[in-house]
């Protein structure tokens, strides 16, 4: 396995009071595998890549318990330099605003060549041919040409390609892409998303994509994992779950996506808000949004069940109750 995180929390100590942003996450991903993490905002998906990148050992956040393996070490176990090694080369992270991660005043190809002349020790002239290089590969047009320009000069979809060149260039065996195309329009985020799937499995990368949206994953991501306050819900190999949810929140995920034979009918929306990471309701922390709610919900937390049924191609787990009842009348 190449990275196995395990019950892994993580708490934000703020005035108002302690935080609970990541309260138990386990998952995993294989090399050349895509995992999807799926949930609303604050539901702690991306405060767990940061812990795994570990831009996180800053206060308020602290990991207080938990171990993140990568490639069979435990990263919070390491000192500051050797996870810095770590993330520079054996991981690399792809955020959502390319322009506020790219530096404005230097020309890309002087951003993608530091990275060679950093950690390659490359000649400058050689490092700015394998800048072009990269651009090629992340199909920007006329990349000889453009290798001179500033992040301003490009469009939103071409930036985007330029991070994941950035991310690419070490040839990491783990990408993190958090919201990589939530800024960029419909027909950018497919491109930008086939292009990122397609060197996953050229480069034989693990990747994990943090998203809010689950439309953009059913094409490339082999297995998603749900979280609802700082837990994993549901987590299932892609198909399994497009096919029949078995617990009530994916399923309100599902129904909340937009879909093209329903033009002009109201969207779904799941009710209420997210819950208060001070204050996450007691029993199963769904409990005050679900359709499905009963007495046990408000008082018993559910342990993820492991889901048997129809149509399972590999491990699935639910953090419901009811997840038979959930799954037979999806
Ligand atoms: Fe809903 Fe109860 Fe299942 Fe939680 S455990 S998702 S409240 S049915
Ligand atoms: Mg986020």
């Amino acid at each position: 396995m190449l990275l196995d995180v395990r019950d892994l929390h993580v708490e934000f100590r703020t005035r108002d009071g302690v935080a609970k942003a990541v309260n138990g996450v386990t998952y995993s991903v294989d090399a050349g595998e895509t995992l999807a993490v799926l949930g609303e905002s604050g539901s702690g998906k991306s405060v767990t890549a940061q812990a795994i990148m570990g831009i996180l050992d800053i206060p308020p956040g602290r990991i207080t318990g938990g171990e993140i393996l990568f490639q069979g070490r435990d990263l919070l176990q390491l000192k500051e330099d050797e996870r810095r090694k770590v993330r520079g080369a054996e991981m690399a992270m792809i955020f959502q605003d390319a322009l506020s991660s790219l530096n404005p005043v230097l020309s890309v190809g002087d951003q993608l060549g530091e990275m060679f002349i950093v950690h390659r020790g490359m000649s400058r002239k050689d490092a700015r041919a394998k800048a072009v290089e990269l651009m090629d590969r992340v199909r920007i047009p006329a990349a000889k040409e453009r290798v001179g320009q500033y992040p301003h000069q490009f469009s939103g979809g071409m930036r985007q390609r330029i991070m994941i060149a950035m991310a690419l260039a070490l040839e990491p065996a783990l990408i993190i892409a958090d919201e990589p195309t939530t800024a960029l329009d419909v027909t950018v985020q497919a491109q930008v998303m086939d292009l990122l799937a397609e060197l996953q499995q050229e480069y034989h990368m693990g990747l994990i994509l943090i998203t809010h949206d689950l439309g953009v994953v059913a094409d490339v991501a082999d297995r998603i994992a749900v979280m609802y306050a700082g837990r994993i819900v549901e987590t299932a190999p892609v198909h399994d779950i497009y096919k029949a949810p078995a617990h009530p929140y994916t399923r309100g995920l599902l129904d909340s996506i937009p879909r093209l034979d329903q033009k002009g009918q109201e969207l779904y929306a799941i009710k209420g808000l997210p819950p208060n990471l001070m204050a996450i309701p007691p029993g199963c922390a769904f409990h005050p949004r679900c359709p499905r709610a009963q007495d046990i919900c408000r008082t018993d937390e559910p342990p993820l069940f492991r889901v048997e049924g129809p149509g399972e191609d590999g491990e699935r787990r639910s953090a419901c109750h009811f997840w038979r009842e959930t799954l037979r009348d999806a």
